[in-house]
């Protein structure tokens, strides 16, 4: 008999701690593990470039059909990395000026159904790790497991200005700050795919965890819902 696999899917809040938990999933159980936060932001990071009016749906719509994004496997960092018709723009999009403008991309019609199509087809086989915001509730509503990830906003903001700081010493708490707060608020306020927790999600708050503490966690769940895909 074949070993069947399942749909891990992890959403939450900005700066919770999504990719890095679904990352370890993805190489516990030898899964594909997909950024789809990464593909707004490829797209956001394109829009930018090329001056693209998003307020006009017509300037999106052909926007759109000249992106290609790819999910690329890099064997030195063992991880995928995203590429824009490409182009690796893995690092640059996790600039702030990407950060600041993509959940208004992040919002529109078009986009979410040319991303949403992409990422249904990645999962088509199952045996895949997705984190983002509409993952459990839109993406696959029929995941076998759903991860809802939250934690203190003051614990969120120290670890991602602790990320970028490394980077550009020149960002500040209080730029870091806003931009979470305006992207939750934006990324749970919008019309289509607002984030929220789906139903039968399990809530993994983790302020008070360490990253083994919330993986140990994260993969007993992931082996209970194995369990019952596979009986003995
Ligand atoms: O996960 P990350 O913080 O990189 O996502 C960047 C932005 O992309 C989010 O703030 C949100 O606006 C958008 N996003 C989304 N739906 C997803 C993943 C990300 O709208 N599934």
């Amino acid at each position: 008999m074949t070993h069947k696999k399942i749909i891990i899917t992890i959403d939450g809040w900005s700066s919770c701690g999504k990719s890095t938990l679904a990352k370890q999933l993805a190489k516990a159980l030898n899964y594909i593990y997909v950024d789809s936060g990464a593909m707004y932001r490829a797209i956001t990071l394109y829009f930018l470039r090329n001056h693209i009016d998003w307020t006009h749906t017509k300037a999106v719509h052909d926007a759109l059909e000249n992106i290609a994004l790819d999910l690329v496997y890099n064997a030195k960092s063992g991880q995928s990395e995203i590429y824009l018709n490409d182009e690796n723009v893995e690092y640059v999009i996790r600039d702030l000026v990407v950060a600041e403008k993509v959940s208004d991309v992040a919002a529109i019609k078009e986009v979410r159904q040319f991303a949403v199509a992409q990422q249904q087809q990645m999962g088509r086989k199952r045996g895949i790790v997705m984190d983002g915001r509409d993952i459990g509730t839109v993406v696959f509503p029929d995941a076998e497991l759903k991860i809802f990830m939250t934690a203190d906003n003051a614990v969120r903001v120290e670890r991602r200005f602790q990320e970028l700081y490394e980077k550009n010493p020149n960002i500040t708490i209080e730029e870091i700050k806003a931009n979470l707060e305006l992207r939750d608020y934006i990324d749970s306020h919008r019309d289509i795919s607002p984030l929220r927790q789906a139903e039968d999600a399990i809530i993994l708050d983790n302020t008070n965890l360490t990253e083994k503490e919330q993986f140990q966690r994260a993969l007993h769940w992931a082996e209970q819902k194995l369990a019952a895909k596979n009986p003995a």
